[in-house]
Formats: C-alpha cells, structure tokens, sequence
C-alpha cells in the first residue's frame, strides 16, 4: 500500500538514477503526480557507459545509446531546466526559470559533474571533458581528423576509457596521470601496473606521477606543458579528472551535504523527515554490509540505488530497510572486460587467486583484516557471483 499522503513526486536530475526511481515509484504502487526535472534536453535519458566505448570509437551511433522502455510512466517531464534551490519547509523545488515546483515526496538524482583543469579557458579548442551525449558527439567529431595526437590528463576511467578507444581509432595517445599508475586509487598498485601494462601493449604513451602546468594555444589547444617542465604536442586534450556530486542547489536547504548528500541506511536524506530520498552518484548512506559510509560513481549503484530509494518514499524506510549492495562496477579497455566487486583500499592485501595475469583471464582478490572484501575479475565474467556471495558472507581471505 502506497503512502496515501504522497500527491506529489518531484524527482530531480532526468538520467539513470531518475529514470530508475521513476520507474521504481510506479512499480511500488505510486499513482499520485509524477514530476521530472533534468538540466538536460534528452528524454529518454541515454546510458553514459557507451559514451567513452562504443559512440566514441563509431562502433555506435549516439543514438543507440538511448535507454529504452522509459515512455509509459505517466510523468510530466520539464527539461532543459534545473532546479536551482530547494524550501524543504515549504516543500517545493525552485527552478532556474522561477517557477516553485510543490511536491510531498522528493527524489534527488542529480548526480556528479567533472572536475575542470584550473587555469584553463573553457573555451579554448580541441579541449574536453567527456560526461554527456553531447561531450561525447563534439568530441568524436574532434576525433575523426586523421593523424589527430590526443594527450588524456587522468588516467581513472574515462581517461583509460578514452585513451583505449583513441587507440582503437588507430591515434597517438597520450595518457598522463598525476599518481604512479592508471587506477591506481581504484584498484591499488599491483593491478594499476596490470592496467598500464595493458596500454603500454596497445601503443599508448604513459606519462605517470606527472601534472599539467598549462595548455597552450591561442583560438586552439598546441601543446601541453608539463609539471617536470616537459612540452607534449596535442591537437586535442581530454579531461578526466574526476567528477563532484551536484549539491549546490542544495545548499541551506536543511538537507545534509558532505561530499554529497547524506542518507540513512534506507536512502533517506537527513533532515528530511522522510521526505526526500537520494540516489546514484550523488548519494552518500551508509552501507551496514561494510559499516561505512560510501558514495559510488557507478552505473549499477544508480539502478538499484534508486530502486532502492522510491520503496522507501512510497512504503517508509522501515519497509524498504537497509540498501546494503556489494558495489560492482566494469570497465572496456583495449578489448579486456575488467569486473570489479566489493571495494577496495590501498593498504588491502590483493593477491592473484584464480588464473594467470600472463593469460590476460585471472582474479584477483583484495583482503582486509583477514575478510575478503573485493575482488578483480579480468577477462572472467563467470567468477563475478562466486565471489560477490564471498564478499557478502564476509568469508575469510586466505
Ligand atoms: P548522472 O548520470 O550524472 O545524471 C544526473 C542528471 O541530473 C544529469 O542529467 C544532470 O544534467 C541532471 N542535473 C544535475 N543537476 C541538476 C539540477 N540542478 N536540476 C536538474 N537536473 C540536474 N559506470 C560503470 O559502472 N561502468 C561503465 O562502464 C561506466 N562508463 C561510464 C562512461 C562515461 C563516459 C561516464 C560519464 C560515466 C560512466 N559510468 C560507468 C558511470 C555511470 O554512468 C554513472 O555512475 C551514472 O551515470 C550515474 O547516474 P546518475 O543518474 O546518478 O547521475
Ligand atoms: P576518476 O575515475 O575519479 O579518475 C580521475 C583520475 O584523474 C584519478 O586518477 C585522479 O587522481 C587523476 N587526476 C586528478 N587530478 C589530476 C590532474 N590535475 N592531472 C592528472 N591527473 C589527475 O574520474 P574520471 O575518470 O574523470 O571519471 C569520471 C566519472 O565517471 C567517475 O565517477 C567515474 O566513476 C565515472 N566513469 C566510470 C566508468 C566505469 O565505471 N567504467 C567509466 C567512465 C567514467 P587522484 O585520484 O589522485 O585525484
């Protein structure tokens, strides 16, 4: 039985996460007024994943990257606007054109967006973030240029991510990254040394444990100067260099916000008294199954999470209880399908446990405390759930 005192459902941010929780509210028997606010133009929303893979490297036209089976959810959809502020008290969202939208029961799915380069001028040529359809269509566009050399400043995911598919469009690719080794952070160093080992084979130019002191070039990006002082040539610079959770409309609101916005273990936002919920990248709750409090950047994390947090609108968060997800996330590089359950720490004990790196088809497992806690599946679909049910049963590592 729906909350009888839900009329209205604002969800904000129209992409994975609010997709899902619209989805999820009808689903859960929600039947009142369902409205969707996203800053962007596109509905349905499109998935992100193909957008540093398969539309990059024009094995997709963008369009396919669109969700699909969205358009039966008895929604009013206001694109194209964002909402600016948040009366909690009042109970209604305040969009960038003026109008209160008035809700009983709120979804906040606003997810992250990317860290700049300081000092660069956004409008400097052949420079690019890569977070949405339209990044993705400028630079595949920026791309198609033959003999095109491309520098990647960050070597997390969508700088690997795009340094693969530049390759696979057979262009010099160099990929710079501030710490030691690609993914250093996310998969600690023994299998960051997998990574840059898999780009060193596929031709692309690593340059680790280096910054970017500044870009140069007047209408168009030349070159880029490094922190030892050495000059790259690039015709185009991709930027990834991490994201930041979009809480800035919610600032004052009386909604709790600490690297993004914080909820109980159920999705509901402190300070909300039930009211609002949070989803995807940027909602940070705290996970029982660890004990800690986590905020996950990945496309799975957005679907459950937001399934997650439309039961605990319409049903309370005693019925929905806690969301408790061992975090998954994968990732395409030069051919090789890295899986990843669980999480990870730089102190964790990772050890090769199943396979051989030299076979390019291994697990590797990562052990705190004597439990195991994550594991790397490559190139090893199959092994996921074995060892996502040992994470969950916190069995030992040995
Ligand atoms: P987002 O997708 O960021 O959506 C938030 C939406 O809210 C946006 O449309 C934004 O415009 C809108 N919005 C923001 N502020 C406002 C406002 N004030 N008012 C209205 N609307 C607003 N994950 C994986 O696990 N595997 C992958 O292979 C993978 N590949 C990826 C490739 C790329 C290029 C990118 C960018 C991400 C990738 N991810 C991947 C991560 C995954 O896509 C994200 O975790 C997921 O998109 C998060 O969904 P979300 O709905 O929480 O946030
Ligand atoms: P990311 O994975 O957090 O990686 C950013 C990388 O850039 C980190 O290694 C970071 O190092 C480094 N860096 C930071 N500042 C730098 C600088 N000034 N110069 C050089 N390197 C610098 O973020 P992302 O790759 O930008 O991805 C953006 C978002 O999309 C993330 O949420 C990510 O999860 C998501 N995404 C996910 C996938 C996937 O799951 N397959 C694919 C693409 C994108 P430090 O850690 O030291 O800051």
């Amino acid at each position: 039985m729906a909350n009888a005192e839900l009329g209205t459902v604002v969800v904000v941010g129209a992409s994975l996460a609010g997709a899902r929780a619209v989805q999820a509210l009808r689903r859960e028997g929600f039947t009142g007024r369902l409205v969707v606010v996203g800053a962007e133009p596109h509905w349905p929303p499109y998935d992100r994943p193909p957008l540093s893979k398969q539309v990059l490297t024009g094995d997709w036209e963008p369009e396919q990257a669109r969700l699909r089976g969205l358009d039966a959810f008895d929604a009013e959809l206001v694109l194209g606007r964002r909402a600016v502020s948040l009366d909690l008290d009042g109970g209604s969202v305040v969009l960038d054109d003026g109008t209160a939208v008035p809700f009983d029961g709120l979804v906040v799915a606003t997810g992250a967006s990317p860290r700049v380069l300081p000092g660069v001028s956004p409008s400097l040529g052949g420079v690019h973030l890569l977070r949405t359809f339209d990044d993705a269509v400028a630079l595949r566009r920026d791309l198609s240029v033959p003999g095109r050399r491309v520098a990647v400043v960050g070597a997390g995911f969508i700088g690997s991510e795009v340094a693969s598919s530049c390759r696979a469009l057979g262009l010099d690719v160099t990929l710079i990254e501030a710490l030691d080794l690609p993914l250093q952070r996310i998969l600690g160093a023994g299998m960051g040394q997998v990574a840059a080992d898999l780009h060193r084979a596929h031709g692309v130019t690593l340059r680790l444990a280096v910054g970017v002191r500044q870009l140069v070039g007047d209408d168009r990006v030349e070159s880029i100067v490094l922190s030892d002082g050495s000059t790259l040539t690039a015709d185009v610079v991709v930027v990834g260099i991490g994201v930041v959770p979009v809480t800035d409309w919610l600032e004052g609101s009386g909604l709790v916000i600490d690297d993004g916005v914080v909820c109980d273990e159920a999705c509901v936002a402190a300070g909300s008294e039930g009211r609002v919920v949070a989803a995807g990248d940027v909602a940070r709750w705290h996970n029982p199954l660890f004990d800690v409090s986590m905020r996950v950047e990945h496309w799975t994390n957005a679907s459950e999470q937001a399934a997650h947090a439309a039961k605990a609108l319409v049903h309370g968060a005693e019925v929905a209880g806690p969301f408790a997800p061992v975090p998954y996330f994968w990732s395409d590089q030069h051919g090789t399908k890295f899986q990843f359950v669980g999480t990870s720490a730089a102190t964790d004990d990772v050890v090769v446990v199943e396979g051989s790196i030299d076979e390019g088809k291994f697990v590797a497992g990562y052990g705190r405390d004597g439990i195991v806690v994550g594991a790397l599946c490559v190139n090893w679909p199959a092994r996921m759930n074995p060892w996502r049910k040992a994470i969950e049963s916190r069995d030992p590592f040995t």
